[in-house]
């Protein structure tokens, strides 16, 4: 069946021109705004996720990268500066990096001289000097965001670094608050079945392979002038073809309820986003913590292993990694590693003892697009015709919300400048593939390996 989505226009021009998004997540919605915003007026947007209905929130059972409660917001990443313009949401609470040799390891001397660099030095503060954490003090921030384990107290060792311009996006509102804007602007959605992709649709004259639309779970088919793919940890399910320059990579995520008495503790004025074991090798079991959300619960995030799910399908040209949708329900809180719940509950016991036995409410996988050089990839898709793809958030793509869609409206404009001219579809290198694959299969990141909760019960102390 052919839906009422407009007409294949002839012409390829701004007013008239049809476009289909594939993904609501942050570079679907980014795109679908700047389009939007920029006389494009004929925009679907398709999820397969009810993201109308549950705000984006995983207990209500949003399942992707962006439909989280708190992203980490930074302005700076070793030698590479970055956002400049926060998203909407934003809360400047500050950001701990904190290791326990009571140092300042290489990668933050970097961000430290970057920052030097962009004039925002005065903004940072060395946790293993005393007058650059009473300089913080005296700035306003509380002892405790400069120390949220209370480790000076206790006579401990306290290295890192603390980012004062740093701070967390409301994640899932941003998504519903960007999804709402682009609503009103005119952009069409459909989700849940009548949103979920099952093919892209293609012509074929001369040798040509050309996009021209999609044909969605429920049977419908829309017909558009471009298709834009931003399927983030799906867009091999899409597009075959890139299993040897993007990867499914998953970390894991556990809320946990904290007790009415120890709210405040955790607020975001005396509880900064921290992240203890900030190293440049981010295999080496390094945890952040968020401060409190609305919900009464903090979010951790056990970052390493970065999990893969290797796929054993023939058609793979490289074993490529492909994401599941393991996580969370109301039924079901199960299939995550074991590990990573243990993981978690030692590292409370240890750092945070006052939430020993505290509730796991809920854990889960959270699956990104990896490019090669772990930075996002937006460009035609080689060998087809007006089939766009961006992807690779590669872990940190949250706080681009803002500006991602800049650069699809560039391509499609045919104005590349030296950013897109970066970040094009191409073909690894030849050290590229082995590290690519070696990341693939690297044993310690095998969700294969792993065993999984099973039960609610697993969740239990
Ligand atoms: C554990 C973890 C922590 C992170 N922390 C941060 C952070 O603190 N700060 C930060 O800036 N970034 C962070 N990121 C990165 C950031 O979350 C992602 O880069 C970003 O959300 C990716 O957005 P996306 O739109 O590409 O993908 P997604 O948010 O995954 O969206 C893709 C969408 O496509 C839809 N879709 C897929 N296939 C189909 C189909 N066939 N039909 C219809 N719809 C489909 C999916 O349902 C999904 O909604 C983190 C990532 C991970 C994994």
């Amino acid at each position: 069946m052919l839906a009422k989505f407009g007409s294949r226009s002839a012409r390829i021009g701004k007013s008239v021109i049809i476009v289909v998004t594939i993904g609501a997540g942050v570079f679907g919605l980014s795109s679908a705004l700047h389009l939007t915003e920029n006389g494009y007026t004929d925009i679907l947007l398709l999820d397969g996720q009810k993201f109308d209905a549950n705000g984006y929130l995983p207990w209500n059972g949003a399942d992707s990268a962006s439909s989280d409660t708190r992203k980490v917001i930074r302005a700076a990443d070793g030698k590479s500066g970055m956002m400049r313009r926060p998203p909407p949401l934003f809360v400047n609470c500050g950001w701990a990096r904190l290791n326990e040799h009571g140092e300042t390891i290489a990668v933050e001397v970097d961000t430290l001289e970057t920052m030097q660099k962009l004039g925002l030095r005065e903004s940072q503060y060395r946790l293993d000097d005393t007058g650059e954490r009473a300089r913080a003090v005296e700035q306003g921030w509380s002892e405790t965001s400069i120390d949220p384990f209370h480790r000076i107290s206790q006579g401990l060792p306290l290295g890192g670094v603390f980012d004062s311009l740093t701070g967390f996006a409301r994640a899932a509102d941003t998504c519903a608050f960007v999804l709402n804007k682009i609503k009103q602007l005119g952009v069409r959605t459909l989700f849940g079945s009548t949103g979920r992709v099952a093919q892209l649709l293609y012509s074929s004259e001369e040798g040509l392979q050309r996009a021209i639309g999609v044909r969605t779970a429920n049977g419908e088919d829309h017909l558009s002038d471009v298709v834009i793919v931003a399927a983030g940890a799906y867009t091999h399910e899409l597009i075959p073809g890139l299993d040897d320059t993007v990867t499914a990579a998953a970390g894991s995520i556990v809320h946990v309820r904290v007790p009415a008495h120890l709210q405040e503790r955790f607020g975001s004025d005396r509880f900064p986003v921290t992240i203890w074991n900030y190293t440049e090798t981010s295999e080496n079991g390094s945890f952040s913590i968020f401060p409190l959300d609305e919900y009464g619960t903090l979010k951790f995030l056990y970052g390493a292993p970065q999990w893969r799910n290797i796929s054993d399908r023939p058609d793979a040209l490289n074993q490529r990694s492909i994401s599941l949708l393991t996580s969370w329900s109301f039924d079901q809180k199960t299939n995550v590693p074991t590990v990573m719940i243990d993981k978690v509950k030692e590292f409370i016991s240890e750092y945070i003892p006052e939430l020993t036995n505290a509730e796991i409410i809920l854990a889960k996988l959270c699956w990104d697009a990896v490019f090669l050089d772990k930075e996002f990839m937006i460009d035609w898709l080689p060998g087809v015709e007006s089939c766009m793809i961006i992807t690779g958030g590669s872990n940190h793509g949250f706080k681009f919300l803002p500006t991602l869609g800049k650069y699809v409206l560039k391509i499609l404009g045919g104005k590349p400048d030296p950013y897109t001219r970066l970040r094009k579809c191409r073909a690894p290198s030849e050290e590229e593939s082995e590290a690519f694959k070696v990341g693939n299969l690297a044993p310690a990141r095998s969700l294969n390996r792993q065993t999984m909760t099973a039960s609610a019960g697993d969740l239990g102390w």
